[in-house]
């Protein structure tokens, strides 16, 4: 072994290419799909009881009636934990080891984890089994690299990211798990690209507003009141008065791709009249009209004022329309959160892209949100990043892949930054 700590690490994930392969397969053939929340206990003791072996504590945690949470479906989260060598801080790779539907257009087996091309395919190679599975490797060799350090190091794999988190990052945040002094430093390896540095994302507000109206015979529609032209009223307002303001409005966030560098507002859907059966349309005057907006929000808005917004351009229209009423119901809301590009684990993170891949690393925000909003505002932990080698763009997608160079080089990153993070040389 060199002498050379951080050329031993490079050498030992090196070596453990194919282990990284074989680890991310095992992983996606875990169908962990959520909703309902397929197989979570068996995915996350594999990955506990392959910790365990290399010394680490388990924690199995049960987030007990949490959405979703029932017996065929329980919510089962793993964090594994190990001391080094005399006190020093704690670094963390948060995973979460729930994936989306695999949904149609697929052209392979989406749990066969398939090796093609360099490539692991598969549901969850992307976002995010690939990036768990180079967090262990990583661990694993800054277990064996032959160095004592100082403080400890955590993995967990943890459910329900892709509805919320309620069951697994923010079950957890709540009770202590992500909050100093138990936990200094997170890195959650989210698909990124294995050359960026995610310091945050973007807030969200969800909700369904209603236009009311009165029900009559479609032959006499001065009878009653269209609910679908006072949700007409409203989408003209939201493109004459609104979408102007929000792309006017830019933000200091490095959010990628830039489009998503303002305020955005997305209508989600818009359902209006009675419900219809097959051949039998409507014949009414519909009482009724629902639209779900998807409101982004940036780091310099406040979420309190972005839903004062809305509700002024309604009681706007209630004062200028006819009998227009309306019902705004609140469905989902997050904040925007970004850590300190200049803190610890940001630092850490670039200059060992830096080290390993020979070029800088972009720092980024994620446009949609992942669980560093718990981690931030639940467990009030703010030094934490997504890195990982996942490319985002393939995120959700059919034939979803992760590739194998990027898995081992984002390996490497997450190796050295936890080095550097431990000896406090960040
Ligand atoms: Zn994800």
């Amino acid at each position: 072994m060199s002498s050379d700590p951080v050329a031993n690490l490079i050498r030992i994930i090196e070596e453990r290419r194919d282990d990284l392969v074989e680890l991310t397969r095992a992983l996606i053939r875990f169908p962990t799909v959520n909703p309902p929340g397929e197989g979570y206990r068996p995915c996350a003791e594999f990955v506990g009881e392959r910790l365990r072996e290399r010394g680490f504590e388990i924690h199995y945690i049960h987030a007990a009636g949490t959405p979703g949470d029932d017996e065929r479906h329980p919510r089962i989260n793993v964090i594994a934990r190990r001391a080094g060598m005399g006190a020093g801080p704690c670094v963390h790779f948060n995973s979460h080891i729930d994936v989306v539907q695999s949904g149609a257009g697929w052209t392979l087996d989406p749990f066969a984890a398939v090796v093609k091309d360099g490539r692991v395919y598969g549901r969850g190679a992307c976002d995010m089994k690939g990036g768990l599975a180079a967090s262990i490797i990583a661990v694993e060799a800054l277990l064996d690299c032959g160095e004592r350090w100082p403080g400890t190091l955590e993995i967990s794999g943890t459910v329900d990211e892709e509805s919320g988190g309620f069951g697994g990052v923010h079950y957890l945040a709540e009770r202590g798990w992500f909050s100093p002094p138990r936990v200094d430093h997170v890195i959650i390896p989210e698909p990124l690209n294995v050359d960026r540095v995610c310091i945050g994302h973007r807030g969200v507000w969800w909700a369904e507003i209603e236009t009311h109206g009165r029900m009559a015979h479609g032959s006499m529609p001065f009878l009653g009141d269209c609910a679908v032209r006072h949700m007409h009223a409203v989408v003209d307002r939201f493109e004459r008065d609104l979408y102007p303001k929000l792309a006017a409005r830019r933000t200091e966030m490095p959010v990628v791709p830039s489009g998503a560098r303002q305020s955005t507002l997305n209508i989600n859907s818009i359902h209006g009249g009675l419900a219809e059966m097959p051949g039998y349309p409507s014949p009414l005057v519909p009482d009724s009209c629902r639209m779900v907006i998807d409101r982004r929000l940036l780091i310099e808005e406040d979420l309190d004022s972005v839903k004062d917004e809305v509700r002024e351009l309604l009681d706007q229209l209630a004062r200028d329309r006819t009998g227009f009423r309306y019902t705004l119901r609140d469905i989902f809301e997050v904040r925007p959160t970004m850590a300190d590009r200049n803190g610890p684990v940001s630092r850490s993170a670039a200059s060992a892209i830096r080290h390993v891949l020979g070029r800088d690393a972009e720092f980024v925000c994620s446009p949609g949100t992942y669980d560093q909003k718990h981690i931030d505002r639940v467990g009030k932990l703010r030094d934490c990043i997504a890195y990982g080698p996942g490319i985002l763009d393939l995120a959700h997608q059919p034939d979803e892949y992760v590739v194998i160079e990027d898995m081992v080089n984002s390996a490497k990153v997450m190796a050295l930054a936890a080095r550097s993070l431990l000896h406090g040389i960040a």
